[in-house]
């Protein structure tokens, strides 16, 4: 039986770093959904496409041809052909992403893709749409969250560290506007899905989180 395991949350829950490590410990290859929105939302910043015009961004995302690989340092995203997993992550391209999911042709897209290579592979896929739209009969469904506070000052940290730093209180401002922006967008909003397993990360370490997930699996997968 394919084993696919689903993960949403909001924003700095650390789902990128946490599901990195418990598809290692499971064997399995990680799908990160935001670098597909990220990559469109970077098309669009290098166009100067404006990401609230749904038309020409629904336009450049059937254009553009969005892929992802699975080497020994884990994702790489494509844009066209081009590498630019390094490229997306700055906190321009984190707003255009969240902008562009929001429109529902972009989000068929994204979807079908994700669908595909899960179809293909025991994956474990991270998302906000994930345990709801993507992966429905996901074997095991967990929605990693943690405070608000907790999340800005993770991401405050790692920003940080990669030279990119922004006062604390800025980084807490975008991290609710983003949270906002994705939890009431009509089209798959984020929420729990009312089959998965909440995991709160606030007074969890790193490891600590990453066990809680691969319990979960491992008792789904057994069970
Ligand atoms: O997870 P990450 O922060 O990289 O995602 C960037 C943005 O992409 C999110 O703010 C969210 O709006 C969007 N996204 C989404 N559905 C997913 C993954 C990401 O709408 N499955």
């Amino acid at each position: 039986m394919r084993l696919n395991v689903a993960i949403d949350g909001p924003v700095g829950a650390g789902k990128s770093s946490v599901s990195d490590a418990a598809a290692k410990r499971l064997g399995i290859l990680h799908l990160d959904t935001g670098a597909m929105y990220r990559a469109l939302g970077l098309a669009a910043v290098r166009r100067g496409i404006d990401t609230g015009n749904e038309e020409q961004v629904v336009a450049l995302c059937r254009e553009m041809k969005i892929s992802v690989s699975h080497g020994e340092d884990g994702q790489h995203t494509f844009l066209d052909g081009e590498d630019v997993s390094g490229l997306i992550r700055t906190p321009e391209v984190s707003m255009a992403a969240s902008t562009v999911s929001r429109y529902a042709e972009v989000r068929k897209e994204m979807v079908r893709v994700q669908q595909r290579l899960a179809a293909e592979t025991d994956m474990l896929v991270d998302g906000r749409d994930i345990c709801t739209t993507v992966l429905p009969n996901a074997t095991a469904k967990i929605f990693l969250t943690a405070a608000p506070e907790e999340r800005a000052r993770r991401r405050y940290l790692e920003m940080k560290e990669k030279g990119q730093e922004e006062p604390y209180e800025k980084v807490l401002e975008e991290l609710k506007q983003r949270d906002w922006q994705d939890m009431n967008r009509p089209v798959e909003p984020l929420r729990q899905a009312p089959d998965a397993e909440l995991v709160d990360s606030t007074h969890l370490s790193f490891e600590e989180t990453v066990d809680a997930i691969v319990r979960i699996v491992e008792a789904k997968r057994n069970g």
